[in-house]
C-alpha cells in the first residue's frame, strides 16, 4: 500500500522532507527532487549541497522588490565564490561586487561580459588589482581612503584608462549585528567619514582619469533591523544632494549588502522581509533620480546551501553527550568564529524522541563545534545530518587545518546534481610544499 505523501518544507523552495515520519519509514530530506542520502552516498561527506531554485528565487525577489527604480544587483562574491555558483548568478544577468583581484578573476572566468557590471570594494586594493580592474573595464571603484584615491589616479593615468569612482562613506550608524561583521561605525576600518568624503570628491574631480560617479555605503552583514539601512541611506542622500550642489555628477548610489536571513527555524516570509528592506532603502532616495546598486551576498545564497555530515561516534563524558561528526570547523567556521547558530536536522527523520547534545567535529580545538546543548532527534552512529543555511560564508571560509581536505560541493537543479568543486585530495594539499 502506498503511504500518504506528506511533506514538510524546511527551507522552501529548496529543502523539504518527503514521506510520513515513522520508525519504519523515516521522512527523507530532499534538495529539490534529489534525495540528500543518495547524494551523500555518491559523493561522500562532508559535502556542501546547493539549490538552484532557491538562488533563482532570491534573485527574483530582489528584482521584484526593486522594480520601481533603475538598479543593478551586484552579487557579493565573497559570500560564496565557487565558480558553479557564480555561473548560475551570472546567467541571471546580474553583476558582481568583488573585494580582490582573485574574485574579479573568478567573475571573468564565468563571464567576460559581466565585467561591465562589477563594483570593486575593499580597504586594501593593490596597484596590481586596480590594473586588472581597469583593464577589465569594471563599472565602479568604491574608494575607502585618500591614499587609495591617489594610487587609483596614478594607476589610471599610467594606463590611460578612465575609472568611475564612488567614495564609500562611513555613516556612523550601528548595524546592530555581530561586532565582527558590523562595519558602519567610525571605530571600524571601513569607509570615510562623511565630512572627509566631501574633500575626497573635490580631490577626485581634479584627477584627469578619475570620474566622480557615485556614493557607496555598506554598514555590515546579517542585519535584520531595516531601520539601520534607512538611517544610513538618509545620510547618504543628504551627501548626494550636497555633492550635486557642488557640481559633482552623482549617478549611482551603492547601498551595499547586509540584509540578514533567518537562521532559526521556520523561515520568515522572505518576500515580506525584502519588501521591508526595499522600503527602507528606497524611501530616503525618493526624488533623487539615481541608478541604485545593491551588493547582497548572504541573502542570495545563505539559505540555498546545506552541509551534509555523517555521525562518526556517539560519546558521553560524565553524562554530557556528544555527537562527533565528520565535518569540522575547517569546513564551516561560522559557529567557531561568530558563535553563529545553524539549525541541524537528521536527513532521515524517523523517531520523535529527542536528547540534549553537543555536535562537534574531529579537530583538536574546543572551538570545533556546530551546536552546544542542542535539542536534537535521537540519531545513531553512521546517520547523516544536514547543517542548514550554510550557503553564505561556508565553503569560502574553508581551510586545511589539521590537514583536512576541503569539502566537495554539489549544485542541484531539479532532479540533477552536479559537482561544482571536487573533494580536495591529499595530493592537492601537498602540491605547494617541499620537504
Ligand atoms: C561582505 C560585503 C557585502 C555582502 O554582505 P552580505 O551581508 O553577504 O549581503 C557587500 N558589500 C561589501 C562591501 C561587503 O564587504
Amino acid at each position: 500500500m502506498k503511504r500518504a505523501r506528506e511533506s514538510q518544507a524546511l527551507r522552501p523552495p529548496a529543502f523539504e522532507y518527503q514521506g510520513a515520519a515513522s520508525e519504519a519509514h523515516p521522512a527523507e530530506l530532499y534538495c529539490e527532487a534529489v534525495a540528500l542520502e543518495g547524494i551523500a552516498a555518491r559523493h561522500g561527506t562532508p559535502l556542501y549541497v546547493y539549490s538552484t531554485a532557491m538562488i533563482r528565487a532570491r534573485l527574483n525577489a530582489f528584482a521584484q522588490a526593486f522594480r520601481s527604480i533603475p538598479y543593478t544587483l551586484c552579487y557579493s562574491v565573497k559570500a560564496n565564490s565557487t565558480l558553479g555558483i557564480l555561473r548560475l548568478v551570472a546567467s541571471a544577468g546580474v553583476g558582481f561586487d568583488v573585494v580582490s583581484g582573485g574574485e574579479l578573476h573568478r567573475v571573468l572566468r564565468v563571464s567576460r561580459k559581466a565585467a561591465s557590471k562589477v563594483v570593486f570594494s575593499g580597504v586594501g586594493k593593490t596597484a596590481a588589482e586596480m590594473e586588472l580592474a581597469l583593464r577589465s573595464g569594471i563599472l565602479l571603484f568604491n574608494i575607502e581612503s585618500a591614499s587609495e584615491l591617489q594610487l587609483l589616479s596614478a594607476t589610471a593615468t599610467r594606463l590611460k584608462k578612465r575609472a568611475a569612482v564612488a567614495v564609500r562613506v562611513n555613516p556612523d550608524v550601528s548595524a546592530k549585528t555581530h561586532p565582527y561583521i558590523s562595519t558602519g561605525l567610525h571605530q571600524h576600518k571601513f569607509g570615510v567619514p562623511i565630512p572627509e568624503a566631501q574633500k575626497l570628491y573635490a580631490l577626485a574631480a581634479n584627477q584627469p582619469y578619475l570620474e566622480v560617479a557615485g556614493v557607496s555605503v555598506h554598514i555590515g552583514s546579517q542585519i535584520t533591523d531595516v531601520g539601520s539601512f534607512q538611517e544610513a541611506l538618509e545620510r547618504v542622500a543628504d551627501l548626494v544632494r550636497a555633492l550635486r550642489d557642488q557640481g559633482h555628477d552623482i549617478r549611482y548610489i551603492d547601498a551595499g549588502g547586509g540584509l540578514g536571513i533567518s537562521y532559526e527555524g521556520a523561515q520568515g516570509d522572505f518576500e515580506k522581509q525584502i519588501a521591508a528592506y526595499a522600503k527602507a532603502v528606497l524611501g530616503p532616495l525618493r526624488g533623487l533620480s539615481l541608478h541604485l546598486l545593491l551588493e547582497p551576498g548572504r541573502s542570495i545564497v545563505g539559505s540555498a546551501g546545506v552541509l551534509l555530515t555523517r555521525v562518526l561516534y556517539r560519546k558521553t563524558n560524565n553524562g554530557k553527550r556528544f555527537l562527533i561528526v565528520d565535518a569540522a570547523m575547517n569546513d564551516l567556521l561560522r559557529p567557531s568564529l561568530y558563535g553563529a547558530y545553524h539549525e541541524i536536522v537528521p536527513v532521515n527523520r524517523g523517531t520523535r524522541e529527542t536528547e540534549i547534545i553537543d555536535v562537534v567535529g574531529p579537530i583538536c580545538e574546543t572551538g570545533d563545534f556546530f551546536a552546544r546543548d542542542r535539542k536534537l532527534p535521537l540519531v545513531r552512529e553512521g546517520d547523516l545530518l544536514a547543517i542548514l543555511d550554510v550557503g553564505a560564508y561556508g565553503s569560502v571560509l574553508g581551510s586545511n587545518y589539521n590537514t583536512r581536505g576541503r569539502a566537495a560541493e554539489v549544485i542541484v537543479n531539479g532532479a540533477r546534481a552536479k559537482v561544482i568543486r571536487r573533494r580536495e585530495s591529499l595530493r592537492d594539499q601537498l602540491r605547494m610544499e617541499e620537504s
